[in-house]
């Protein structure tokens, strides 16, 4: 399947970037389980390794399971191309290993995945790339936090800790006024329930590992080149892009490649150089994962609101947070980035603290306490007692972790049983 373009969100989860296998016919597509490829001749060879024409080297570079996937996930997003690496972490590497030289600054809102900001505050810091902390939640923070520097701006669209909604198209005005790419995080929301494009990202960074995967059961991540940005505007800026490159005979690469020269930047310098790539196995099971998407995440939201409203009116519940709730404080946004719903994870407080959250997490039976979400199966956390046991008391609440707080992965499970296992545990307190 090739024109994409017209196909409605439910057809392309099944179809985009696939075709039944031109030499076996077999119509799901196959795990190609090899490290490399054989080449033409010596010609073939040589064109496709100073990228005059697209074919496949070596896996750590591209393989057709991985390309699959990637054009699956760049039409989801209504980007121009994909790169799909190992993980969820190692696509936010390489989109800053993109972007980035030493010295140079980007801004993070700073209601993040836990990872992410351990990520950007210490691992980033051995490149001297900066981050400056902002709050996801009030754009004009960002604006002043632009300095000289300043080469991105980076949010979760549906945001931890416990799935606030940022105004991505407000965060985004202030990236364009000085001429960077706004980069979102959309793992959350995933395409089905967002498109960051549409509210002005330019390139959009996801962990399959959670909902594309969707079933726990392989990691994987990818970045979309939304094909927004013109590089080759900023001439001092963006090295990898706007430089000639010397492994590449001197080939600007924003030059040649256009609207999809990040994606193949970060493929042929970041992937090729650092290395995290994706085994065909795992692209195979996210892609799977993937057709599903709408069905389950349409499924998820809905669950997760039928839990939100139970535990709202809960006596041993003292607050509930999840943008789905009329008088959320998420709750207008979420109307405007996510309306078909706001996702499946969410947190909410126990009147009974510390001693309620750990009780409460070992009393759940359909529940798993892991450090997951979006996985077919509920899931809790009680991050106090695990996730955010090293902090005080006072880091902890700065996290959106105090010692009441529990979060929920609500999974697919019919929501009677869901809501019936959370009966059963507030009931033990
Ligand atoms: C899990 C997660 C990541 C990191 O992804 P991995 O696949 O675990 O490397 C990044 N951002 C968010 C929002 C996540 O939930």
């Amino acid at each position: 399947m090739s024109e994409t373009s017209d196909l409605k969100f439910a057809t392309l989860a099944i179809h985009a970037g696939a075709a039944p296998d031109p030499v076996t016919g077999a119509r799901a597509t196959p795990i190609y389980q090899t490290t490399s490829f054989v080449f033409q001749d010596t010609d073939h060879a040589a064109q496709l390794f100073g990228l005059q024409a697209f074919g496949n080297i070596y896996t750590r570079i591209t393989n057709p399971t991985q390309a699959v996937l990637e054009g699956r996930i760049a039409a989801l997003e209504g980007g121009t191309a994909a790169l799909a690496v190992a993980s969820g972490h190692s696509a936010q590497f390489l989109i800053f290993h993109t972007l980035l030289e030493p010295g140079d600054e980007f801004i993070a809102g700073s209601q993040l995945y836990g990872g992410s900001i351990n990520q950007f505050n210490h691992s980033f810091k051995k490149f001297d790339w900066r981050v400056v902390w902002a709050n996801s939640l009030d754009p004009s923070t960002f604006e002043r936090a632009i300095t000289p520097r300043t080469r991105a701006i980076f949010v979760e669209s549906i945001a931890n800790p416990g799935g606030v909604v940022v105004d991505i198209e407000a965060i985004s005005a202030v990236a364009k006024k000085a001429g960077v790419p706004l980069i979102v995080d959309n793992t959350l929301a995933s395409p089905y329930l967002c498109r960051p494009k549409d509210f002005g990202a330019d390139i959009v960074v996801h962990s399959l590992t959670k909902f594309i995967g969707g079933h726990g059961n392989s990691m994987g991540g990818a970045l979309v080149d939304c094909g927004t940005f013109d590089w080759m505007k900023s001439k001092h800026r963006y090295r990898t892009l706007v430089e000639p490159n010397a492994s590449y005979s001197g080939m600007v690469l924003g030059e040649v490649f256009g609207n999809m020269a990040f994606a193949i930047a970060a493929r042929v310098m970041g992937l090729r150089d650092i290395g995290p790539a994706i085994s065909p196995i795992n692209a195979f099971l996210l892609l799977t994962g993937a057709e599903t998407l709408p069905l389950r995440m349409q499924r998820h939201s809905d669950n997760a609101l039928a839990v939100a409203r139970y535990l709202q009116d809960h006596p041993k519940v003292a607050w509930v947070n999840y943008a789905g709730l009329p008088g959320d404080a998420s709750y207008e946004r979420h109307k405007k980035i996510c309306p078909k719903g706001a996702g499946a994870v969410f947190t909410f407080g126990l009147k009974g603290g510390y001693e309620a959250g750990v009780k409460l997490a070992s009393s759940l039976k359909l529940f798993s306490l892991l450090a997951n979400i979006g996985d077919t199966r509920s899931l809790v956390i009680h991050p106090a007692s695990t996730t955010h046991r090293q902090l005080t008391d006072e880091q902890r609440i700065a996290a959106g972790a105090g010692p009441d707080v529990v979060r929920l992965s609500v999974g697919l499970e019919d929501e009677a049983d869901i809501i019936a296992d959370l009966a059963q545990a507030l009931d033990a307190l």
